[in-house]
């Protein structure tokens, strides 16, 4: 009896939380979706041995699943969308900070956590896009023209519970600070020719029908349409270009803190910011690679080449609470 109880403890160990992993697995918990990782995955099992298995989910749904499991996760690594996102996942406490030459090499020190937490994979632009027939490009220039009178009734946006928009603001909050932040908001609200959207793409649709003449968008979003409707009345302009740049976001990943595998897997980040990985990440989802030194996709390069904020992006997060009330006080719903 004794003997049993035993054995069906050891089974239990065996099956229960990590000890599921094997010592060649890493397991990520992705709020990238899967078509985004899949390919890549399975190429770094196939170059260096070691399995990559997943779970795919919103991003506060795996941080609040590793804050729940806590030392029994089986999360090596969180990788997930948004500085806004990274950052807070930082604050939890339950990423470790990791020193590697490689990674401080190969991504930029404004796409990464100055205390090496989280590290940005990919960069994502969130610009303006305009109807061609109806705006001239010359007619744009910052987002915080976009206030201006001679846009009311003309602008349409994505909700500002987005955290996409919620860390636009926070940047404006650091780069124009609250008052002019505050007025860009209220203006931009003023200028509404439509509530707020759920989506870019449902922003960028209503602009292509004629329903408002310019919103702010990831360029990704952009592509994607694009791709599947090559006709529509649509351009990226890159804003702020004599100003800050164009605000920029990252995907991006830390490892989690409970991980048995902190070395490998630095050797998988590491090995996600060199050259033939980055081409394979920003490609899968039409962004810019973080690694400075890789060209993204020839249909994104035509979008042409833009200045980028150099802001560090843990701004984004560290703001995000004062942006959140300050749209809500605006308005901008
Ligand atoms: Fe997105």
């Amino acid at each position: 009896m004794k003997k049993t109880i035993a054995a069906l403890m050891i089974l239990f160990v065996f099956f229960s939380g990590r000890a599921m992993a094997s010592p060649e697995e890493l397991v990520v918990y992705s709020a990238r979706k899967e078509h985004l990782i899949k390919d890549l995955f399975e190429k770094y099992e196939k170059e260096q041995g070691v399995k990559i298995t997943y779970i795919t989910g919103k991003a506060p749904v795996l941080l609040q699943r590793i804050l729940s499991e806590g030392e029994n996760t089986a999360a090596d690594i969180l990788l997930t969308v948004d500085a806004g996102n990274l950052w807070h996942t930082a604050e939890q406490e339950i990423l470790v900070p990791v020193a590697s030459p490689v990674l401080d090499r190969n991504i930029p020190d404004h796409y990464k956590d100055p205390d090496n937490r989280w590290f940005g994979l990919s960069v994502r632009a969130r610009t303006i896009v305009y109807n061609t027939d109806r705006v001239k490009k010359e007619a744009l220039d910052t987002y915080e023209a976009l206030a201006g009178e001679d846009w009311k009734g003309r602008l349409l946006l994505r909700t500002s519970k987005k955290v996409y928009n919620q860390s636009l603001v926070a940047m404006f909050i650091e780069t124009l600070g609250e008052d002019k932040t505050r007025s860009m908001v209220s203006g931009w609200v003023t200028n509404l020719a439509a509530p707020p959207y759920s989506s870019d793409t449902k922003v960028m649709e209503a602009i292509a029908a004629g329903q408002g003449d310019a919103g702010i968008v990831n360029t990704y979003y952009y592509g994607r349409l694009m791709k599947e409707n090559p006709d529509l009345p649509l351009g990226i302009f890159w804003a702020d270009q004599s100003a800050n740049g164009v605000h920029v976001n990252v995907s991006g990943a830390g490892i989690v803190k409970y991980s048995r595998k902190v070395d490998q897997a630095v050797r998988f980040l590491e090995w996600l910011s060199e050259k033939d990985a980055q081409k394979i990440f920003a490609d899968a989802n039409m962004e810019f690679p973080v690694n400075q030194t890789v060209l993204p996709h020839e249909d994104v390069q035509k979008w042409g080449p833009f200045k980028a904020s150099t802001v560090n992006l843990a701004r984004a997060g560290e703001l995000q609470a004062r942006a959140v009330r300050l749209m809500d006080i605006e308005g901008y719903k």
